[in-house]
């Protein structure tokens, strides 16, 4: 395994982030090859202690000679976004510099040529961030960027052409759901990793040996050591199964039990009054039409000053906010409906 340091000058005089790479060599060239990073968003953990927890079983296999693909690790992808603290908290998911989300305005490539990139030298450190993760990644044809949401199940955002030949990732993963999506106008990392190989010869996209994904390991809170060894031994899974990694003692991934849902079948579920959220509702759990999902406080003590939040359609609750406080217009949770939302939004994932 080889260590390597990134440097992004920062915007200003005397201001550089880093962050390491790990590249671990294949014997096999034909073999698939792998990039995970975690922590684009800089706050979410779980990729991190998961990485944390495989790199052992990555230099297991190495020492035994079963690495077949390169495989490329970024632990810690935003160093820009880690170091950021506004009177006290931790704010790793907008650049406070530009307000641009760290997991928007990634390019678009038409083709997955890296002398497409924008010179890496222009534009601000966020900016030039994004397109260094993006040269680090392109050409790998398994392509993983761990996320995690609020509080929630764990789940894979996957595009539509590479579903579902991807679902033996999901399994390997032993991920809860997988929600497909189409179209991506905002440059997300995931969107900038599967775009390039939208519109070229199924020779150069070879979807069935592709696999680009969101990964969202639950909540901001689940950062936990069991936790990490199970997704450890996913991410192994998914590594062995797709050939990076040679391990005859595991078998392969059989069918994905999880569910899977187009983008488009998800409820946000926008707060229509300002106060304390009281849940009635948890990830995982399954809704009918109509049932109640929230009670906001919006005037405590006061005759009528509670307001019901009901289920808009029947359906999973996939996610919900880790904080109780909430203004009017902010979402409440995710709702997996079994339909297409009313509600539903253009572009991919949510801001
Ligand atoms: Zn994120």
């Amino acid at each position: 395994m080889q260590k390597s340091i990134e440097r992004i000058a920062g915007d200003s005089e005397g201001v550089f982030y880093e962050f390491p790479v790990f590249r671990f060599e294949g014997a096999d060239k034909a073999a698939s090859s792998a990039y995970l990073q975690a922590a684009l968003h800089a706050g979410e953990l779980p990729g991190v202690v998961a990485i944390d927890a495989l790199m052992p079983m990555l230099e297991k296999a190495k020492a035994e000679d079963r690495i077949k693909g390169d495989i490329t690790i970024v632990p810690q992808a935003n160093p820009i976004g880690r170091a950021q603290y506004h009177f006290g908290e931790h704010q790793g998911r907008f650049h406070l510099g530009t307000r641009t989300n760290f997991n928007r305005g990634f390019p678009l490539l038409a083709a997955p040529d890296p002398t497409l990139l924008p010179d890496a030298t222009f534009g601000t450190a966020d900016q030039r961030l994004k397109t260094r993760l993006l040269q680090l990644s392109i050409g790998h044809d398994i392509v993983l960027d761990l996320h995690c949401d609020d509080e929630g199940l764990a789940y894979l955002y996957v595009h539509t052409s590479l579903w579902p030949t991807m679902a033996d990732c999901a399994a390997a993963m032993s991920v809860d759901a997988v929600i497909l999506w189409g179209e991506d106008t905002d440059g997300t990392f995931e969107g900038a990793s599967i775009t390039p190989y939208l519109n070229v010869a199924a020779e150069v996209a070879r979807f069935d040996r592709r696999v680009v994904t969101t990964v969202e390991y639950r909540g901001i809170l689940d950062v936990d050591g069991a936790l990490a060894g199970a997704d450890a031994e996913g991410l192994y899974r998914l590594l062995v199964a797709r050939g990076v990694v040679l391990d005859q003692a595991l078998s392969t991934p059989g069918s994905f039990n999880g569910f899977v849902a187009p983008l488009e079948n998800v409820d946000m579920m926008p707060a229509p009054r300002a106060g304390a959220v009281l849940y009635d509702v948890k990830p995982g759990d399954r809704v009918a039409k109509g049932a109640l999902l929230a009670t906001i406080v919006h005037a405590p003590g006061e005759a009528g000053g509670r307001t019901e939040v009901l289920a808009p359609q029947a359906g999973i609750i996939l996610t919900r906010r880790s904080r109780r406080i909430i203004r009017a217009g902010e979402d409440l949770l995710k709702l997996v409906g079994d339909r297409k939302s009313a509600d539903a939004r253009s572009g991919t994932l949510e801001d």
